[in-house]
C-alpha cells in the first residue's frame, strides 16, 4: 500500500520536535544530529507508516543460536552489555560484527525480510536505498521492566526488525509492545516466539510493563550509515566510529569530519531501542 502525500501532509511536524536534533529519548542532542544521515520521514509522517508483521521468521534453531550468542558476548565481551534500569539488559550482537559474521544466514534473512515488508506491507519504496546493520541487540526485560517513554523512536535508522524470542505466556506476561502515535495500536504479529515486527524507526514504539518472567527480543536497525561493529548504537553515520573495534572500508567515511577528541554525542550510549 503506498501512502498518498495527502495522507502523510496530515502529519505536521510539531515546531518544538527537529528530527536531526533529537535522540531516540527525545533528548536534545545538536552533536549526533550532525552525525546522523538525513532523515527520510519526519517523526510526524513516520507516525503514519503501517508497521509490517511477519509471522514465523526464525525457527528454533535460530532463536537457540541468538540466545548462545548473547550469552558468550556477555561473558567475553563486557563492554557490549548495557543496563537500563534493573529489570532490562541489553547486549549488543554486533559488537565486533559477530552476529553479522558468525550468523550470516539469519542477518541477512532477516534484512532481506524487512526490506520486502517495507515495499509490501509499509508502502515505502526503498528502491536505491543502500541499508545496512547498525545495530542488532539483545534484549531481556525482567518483571517490572518497561518501555514506558511514549516519544521513544529510534533516531537516525530507516527500518526496525522486533523479533520475538521468548514465548509470549508461557515465558512472560504482560509486555506489548504498542505504538503511542496515529492511534496507539498494539503490535500484532508478536504473538509467538520466532514472530516479528518491522517499523519505520521513527515511528514513537514502547512496551507495556512486563507481569511476570522475563520478555526477551531482538532489535536490528538498519540505517543509511556503514554497517557498525561497535558496542553500542552507534550515533556516527558520518565519520568513523572511535567505538568500532573492527574497522572495515565501508566505516572509514568522509575524512574530513573526523576529529579527536570525539565530539560530543559521537560515542553516546544510547537507550536502548525497543
Ligand atoms: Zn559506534
Amino acid at each position: 500500500m503506498a501512502l498518498s502525500k495527502s495522507r502523510l501532509s496530515q502529519w505536521l511536524l510539531p515546531r518544538h520536535l527537529s528530527v536531526r536534533t533529537f535522540d531516540g529519548d527525545g533528548d536534545y542532542d545538536e552533536d549526533a544530529g550532525e552525525l546522523l544521515p538525513a532523515p527520510r520521514l519526519s517523526v510526524a509522517a513516520a507516525q503514519a507508516v503501517p508497521v509490517a508483521a511477519l509471522a514465523g521468521v526464525l525457527a528454533r534453531e535460530d532463536v537457540e543460536a541468538v540466545a548462545a550468542l548473547a550469552a558468550r558476548l556477555k561473558r567475553t565481551r563486557p563492554d557490549a552489555r548495557q543496563c537500563n534500569g534493573g529489570a532490562w539488559t541489553t547486549v549488543y550482537l554486533s559488537c565486533g560484527r559477530a552476529f553479522q559474521r558468525e550468523l550470516p544466514a539469519l542477518a541477512s534473512r532477516l534484512v532481506r525480510a524487512a526490506k520486502r515488508a517495507a515495499a509490501d506491507q509499509m508502502g515505502l519504496d526503498l528502491r536505491g536505498v543502500d541499508l545496512r546493520v547498525r545495530c542488532v541487540e539483545h534484549h531481556e526485560m525482567a518483571a517490572g521492566g518497561a518501555l514506558a517513554d511514549e516519544c521513544h523512536y529510534d533516531s537516525g535508522s530507516v527500518l526496525t526488525i522486533d523479533v520475538m524470542l521468548a514465548a509470549p505466556g508461557d515465558d512472560f506476561d504482560g509486555g506489548a509492545l504498542w505504538f503511542p502515535g496515529a492511534g496507539g495500536a498494539r503490535a500484532a504479529g508478536l504473538a509467538r516466539r520466532g514472530d516479528a515486527v518491522v517499523f519505520a524507526s521513527h515511528r514513537y514504539h514502547a512496551v507495556r510493563p512486563v507481569e511476570a518472567g522475563t520478555r526477551r527480543v531482538l532489535i536490528v536497525e538498519l540505517w543509511e550509515g556503514p554497517e557498525r561493529g561497535c558496542p553500542h548504537r552507534c550515533q556516527s553515520a558520518t565519520a568513523p566510529c572511535v567505538f568500532d573495534d573492527v574497522g572495515s572500508p565501508a566505516a572509514a567515511g568522509p575524512r574530513k569530519r573526523f576529529s579527536w577528541p570525539p565530539r560530543r554525542g559521537a560515542g553516546r550510549v544510547h537507550s536502548a531501542a525497543e
